[in-house]
């Protein structure tokens, strides 16, 4: 039992550069965030010794009564938090969630109406060599071209044409809401069941900063690492006490085996903090961020560099840049944020003229970033470092200066070492 760093010194160094790392960037991947410390105790805790096969009351295996606790608490966090009847704290990760969702309620050859990946859906809702790809039939709706909205007359043609079975609504990188009492009308008129995938917007959900799917859906997913900021996993929820059975069967043991004890014992941290004034707040910021961003990237396409904002702002936590008229492109503008060491991940455009590997697009969001502290006159400064470092001739050691003043002014976890 002698500590990692004798163990295993590589992997030591890895955990301490990887702090290292995310201490000094500025993370502005919009899926990601920074789980609290009390997250990080119980996922590295004892419960990870504990297989516990089943449900609560229902186990598989002997010794259950404390995880059995734990996801209790889960359950009964996830279902106050979101205003549901029924919750599944199982799910290893959103994707996993996603494939229960599916075996739950459709049958492989089953028709799905899904946005498509290349417009910002996700893999798991079609995407040819996901297995929705492959078990499912998928007809997929995208967004208007124009002006980068999801169409709903497009998407109630393409459902009275091709009767779905399941409705999809969900992102993993689109700056608007969805409207989804519209999909449900919509589900409802051609006999579809509707699942919403909130994995990326689930925690403005919870903050009440963001309307809610679940009155809506039959189903909904989620994931609890991206905008709700606690361990990487998935969740599902419906207030229909039929489905909540199917699921529950789709996920043990129908997808899974063991569920993950430390990571849910960590699932119901995330979801008590959730329900905080602090976490209404910070979700607050995340918007507001979001909002700077998208302003001031648009005054930087008045400069001429070419740069516009997908739709023309945002109303969640990420923004779509669009860079098909600048010079710089996705790779380009990912690898140089990374100089000046900003984290953004390149995303495609629809009808990108650029190869997929390179794209004309940015993904930036501000969840990571709200987590760490900041507010209004810190994601203004960093907007107007983005903006700088996409323009041509960007002065890369003057702004890499600014970004590490940023991050000497917020810490992250200043008691940690492995
Ligand atoms: N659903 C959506 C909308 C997502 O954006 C993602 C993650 O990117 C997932 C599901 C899958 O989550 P995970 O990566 O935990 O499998």
């Amino acid at each position: 039992n002698a500590p990692l760093a004798e163990i295993d010194p590589e992997i030591a160094q890895v955990l301490d550069r990887e702090l290292d790392r995310q201490r000094g960037f500025l993370e502005m991947i919009a899926s990601e965030n920074f789980v609290p410390v009390s997250v990080l105790q119980s996922q590295g805790s004892v419960l990870t010794n504990k297989y516990a096969e089943g449900y609560p009351g229902r186990r598989y295996y002997g010794g259950c009564e404390e995880v059995d606790v734990a996801e209790e608490l889960a359950i009964e966090r996830a279902k106050a938090l979101f205003g549901a009847k029924f919750a599944n704290v199982q799910p290893h990760s959103g994707a996993t969630a996603n494939a229960a969702v599916l075996h739950a309620i459709a049958r492989p050859g089953d028709t799905l109406l899904g946005l498509s990946l290349d417009q910002g859906g996700h893999l798991t809702h079609g995407m040819k060599i996901n297995f929705s790809g492959r078990l499912y039939n998928i007809v997929a709706y995208g967004v208007d071209p124009e002006t980068s909205v999801i169409d709903m007359d497009e998407v109630h043609r393409l459902a009275v044409e091709h009767k779905p079975k399941v409705i999809i609504a969900g992102w993993s990188a689109y700056p608007r809401q969805l409207d989804f009492a519209r999909f449900r009308a919509i589900a409802d008129e051609v006999g579809a069941l509707l699942w919403v995938d909130m994995a990326h917007f689930a925690g403005l959900v919870a903050a009440g900063v963001h309307p809610s799917p679940v009155p809506h859906a039959h189903v909904v997913s989620s994931t609890v690492h991206k905008t709700i900021g606690g361990p990487r996993s998935g969740f599902i929820l419906t207030n229909d006490e039929d489905l909540a059975k199917k699921i529950n069967t789709a996920v043990f043991p129908g997808q899974q085996g063991g569920p993950l004890m430390h990571v849910i014992a960590a699932k119901a941290t995330a979801f008590k903090l959730a329900a905080t004034p602090e976490f209404k707040e910070r979700q607050e910021r995340v918007l507001r961020g979001a909002h700077i961003i998208a302003e001031r990237l648009s005054q930087a396409d008045v400069a001429g560099a070419g740069i516009t904002v997908r739709s023309g702002g945002t109303d969640v936590h990420l923004v779509l840049v669009d860079l098909r008229n600048a010079e710089i492109d996705g790779k380009q503008a990912e690898d140089l944020l990374h100089e000046i060491h900003i984290t953004v991940n390149r995303n495609a455009v629809p009808n990108d003229p650029r190869p997929p590997m390179v794209t004309s697009g940015l993904r930036i969001g501000t969840p990571a970033l709200a987590t760490r502290g900041f507010g209004d006159a810190e994601f203004t400064e960093v907007a107007d470092i983005i903006a700088l470092a996409l323009q041509p001739g960007a002065d890369v050691p003057a702004l890499r200066t600014r970004v590490a003043a940023l991050t000497a002014a917020f810490p992250l976890y200043p008691d940690l070492r492995h």
